[in-house]
């Protein structure tokens, strides 16, 4: 048992907290090591925007066509159980444990994805609009984001680009309408100096959203843009 290994158990005991799926002991809330070998992991994706592949390819089919504008997708997990009961109940019960735990695996998933490759130097959250802000009385996506900002180091952009249109969920509209739902829904109101940035959002279904922020930015100076998502539904 290395160094590193001896001091965590050590926390372990002194700090004893529990997987928040199965309620085992497991450090410091993350989750334990069997449920995470159950979970929906999304294996063979799209480098680009982070589709399901069966075989084994940099790039889906519709980027090879027509590719989205945003650079680079990590995406974590197919959206099905327990996932998808786990986002929901983050999005509507602020269950932050659970935050917490995707927060801690999407870190460890990032810092393998990126071990060749440079890391954004400023992470934005997919901001909520006001009404719906004050309505929840929080932005999911920033709660499981923040741990990732910490551990990476990384800034977050939490004014610079704001929701001006209340949109219509888009689980609520069809896939071809998704776009249109979106357009001119956020605005930049700050300057980003950054050249690489990341966009976070709990789940990503059509990539329209994150397209239409990227857009925004990559007019606005921003050279590169990838999307880190804890779930794909698609
Ligand atoms: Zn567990
Ligand atoms: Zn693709």
């Amino acid at each position: 048992m290395n160094l590193l290994n001896t001091a965590k158990n050590i926390l372990l005991n002194v700090l004893p907290t529990h997987c928040p799926l199965c309620n085992l002991r497991a450090y410091q809330g993350e989750c334990c090591q069997s449920c995470e070998s159950e979970l929906p992991w999304l294996k063979q994706t799209c480098k680009r925007c982070g589709y399901t592949l069966s075989i084994n390819a940099q790039n889906c089919g519709a980027c090879l066509k027509n590719s989205p504008p945003y650079d680079h997708t990590v995406a974590l997990f197919r959206y099905e159980p327990p996932i998808d009961h786990v986002l929901l109940s983050v999005k509507f019960r602020k269950h932050l444990a659970y935050a917490h735990m995707l927060g801690e695996i999407m870190t460890r998933k990032i810092q393998t994805e990126y071990l060749d490759k440079t890391l954004p130097t400023l992470i934005l959250p997919v901001p909520l609009h006001q009404k719906r802000l004050k309505e929840r009385g929080y932005n999911q996506a920033l709660e499981i984001v923040r741990p990732i900002a910490r551990h990476l180091n990384i800034p977050l952009s939490l004014h610079d680009c704001v929701r001006t249109m209340e949109t219509q969920p888009q689980a609520m509209v069809s896939a071809n309408q998704r776009k249109q739902n979106v357009r001119k829904a956020f605005t930049l109101v700050g300057k980003i100096q950054a050249k690489h940035v990341a966009i976070f959002d709990d789940v990503v279904t059509t990539g329209s959203t994150v397209a239409e922020i990227t857009q925004i930015l990559k007019k606005n100076g921003v050279e590169k843009v990838d999307v880190w998502c804890c779930a794909r539904t698609l």
